[in-house]
């Protein structure tokens, strides 16, 4: 089944918005095996949507559009829709009830207007999606064996209608789905993970694509199946040789994870805490582990200690660390982390010491110099990384706090980390 997306809205025209919602449209389309051809941006005028649904309907089987479905005039998708097809508009009663119900509730004593109203009517025999975000419903409207779905612009109304009606449809009219599995990869580069599993592209069920993020790899694993068969018997074993290849560089499963995420499901599935002991990250770290709703489990406190006095005050680092190796050093991280886990009483402690640029590089530890340190009941562990390259302060930053979680998932997981020092207690 082929299928074109057309946005209406002027102002994804002029580029005031980015047309988000045709990306999430062509990316879940490819759920239901339906192919996207063309995604297509017309203006709010009446004349070239019609154009623009005319030639959408010549050349595909169905066609869902987003936008103008608002109050006002120049909102006028359906009625170009219901004009392609020849049929009247016709007042849909339970959805001028839903309506006036919210105008009730939401704006007491206000009168449902004409504008209002025409948000009730919709081309005669069509299908009606409700909104539950919003005010203006959807529809389908079926006809000669096409089919055109009429979604708002506005993106959350959109998803949930998408992700409601428009996908029970989507499931009856369609007899296959393409299942994708993602496993993120962590500490491997795009390259070598290439190398490593260069004869598994070839499989074509499931079929196996590579994409590169800032600092980590996600495979796909994709496959096209009748409706109702499950893919785990076609991922699974795939799966266990890819792993059985990148060992634990294999962090997790599924296109949502974070290497963050990950940490914070290990942390709190074994009950334990951890504290941070930040320099150049400035907070990054514990920045990105409050991200996940439940933080509190596994991070009390954490600590930004910027400067060379901080360091010594807070957490204990000794003067003659600083005085003699310097901040930016196995020693300094060693003894952050050991500080922060001491006042914390945390299970793990992470410290992150480095240079982050432009300036502040030496020979011995140019900018993109970062060294991490995680503590534990077992002692304390120091990784140098250099993250050279012609990039700014966050790229530094970003990498090193990404680089981090990875030490520390290690380290839960017992095992040994490659290129880590481990050092005396202090
Ligand atoms: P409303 O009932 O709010 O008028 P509508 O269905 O008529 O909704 P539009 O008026 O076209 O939709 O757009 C409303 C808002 O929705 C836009 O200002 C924009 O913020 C957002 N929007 C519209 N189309 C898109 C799109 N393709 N991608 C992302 N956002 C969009």
């Amino acid at each position: 089944m082929i299928c074109e997306i057309l946005s209406v809205g002027t102002e994804l025209l002029m580029g005031q918005i980015a047309n988000t919602d045709a990306q999430y449209i062509s990316s879940r389309l490819s759920e239901f095996g339906i192919s996207v051809y063309r995604q297509v941006t017309v203006g709010d005028n009446p004349q070239r949507v019609k154009e623009a649904l005319n030639t959408a309907l010549s050349r595909s089987d169905l066609v869902i559009t987003t936008g103008g479905l608002g109050p006002t005039e120049d909102d006028l998708t359906k009625e170009m829709v219901a004009e392609y097809f020849g049929l009247p508009m016709e007042l849909h009663q339970p959805s001028l009830d839903a309506l006036t119900e919210r105008i009730r509730r939401y704006h007491p004593g206000r009168p449902v207007t004409e504008n209002n109203l025409k948000q009730a009517y919709f081309p005669k025999g069509a299908v009606i999606m409700k909104n539950s975000c919003g005010t203006a419903p959807g529809c389908i409207v079926e006809r000669d064996g096409k089919a055109v779905a009429v979604l708002p612009g506005p993106p959350r109304e959109m998803r949930a209608m998408f992700e409601g009606e428009l996908t029970a449809y989507l499931e009856k009219i369609s007899d296959v789905r393409i299942h994708s599995r993602f496993l993120k990869i962590f500490g491997v580069g795009e390259s070598n993970v290439e190398s490593i599993l260069q004869d598994l592209f070839h499989l074509e069920n499931p079929t196996l694509a590579l994409y590169c993020g800032t600092n980590e790899v996600q495979a796909r694993m994709s496959v096209q199946l009748p409706k109702g068969e499950d893919p785990g018997r076609v991922f699974d074993p795939v799966e266990r040789e890819i792993r059985r290849r990148l060992g634990d560089a294999v962090y997790a499963v599924g296109r949502g994870e974070t290497i963050e995420s990950t940490v914070f499901r290990l942390l709190r599935d074994r009950k334990k805490t951890v504290v941070f002991a930040e320099s150049c990250t400035g907070g990054l770290l514990a920045s990105m582990l409050i991200e996940n709703a439940g933080a509190s489990d596994v991070l009390r406190e954490s600590y930004v200690t910027y400067g060379e006095e901080t360091k010594v005050r807070i957490l204990g680092v000794r003067q003659r660390t600083v005085d003699t190796v310097g901040v930016v050093s196995t020693e300094c991280a060693a003894e952050m982390a050991e500080g922060a886990r001491r006042i914390s009483g945390a299970d793990y402690a992470v410290s992150v010491t480095g240079v982050a640029g432009p300036d502040g590089g030496t020979p011995e530890n140019p900018v993109g110099t970062v060294y991490v340190g995680v503590a534990d009941e077992r002692g304390t562990c120091v990784k140098r990384f250099c993250f050279l390259g012609d990039r700014d302060r966050s790229w530094v930053r970003n990498l090193a706090a990404a680089a981090a979680f990875n030490m520390l998932r290690l380290r839960i997981l017992g095992r040994e980390i490659e290129g880590a020092q481990e050092c005396a207690k202090g």
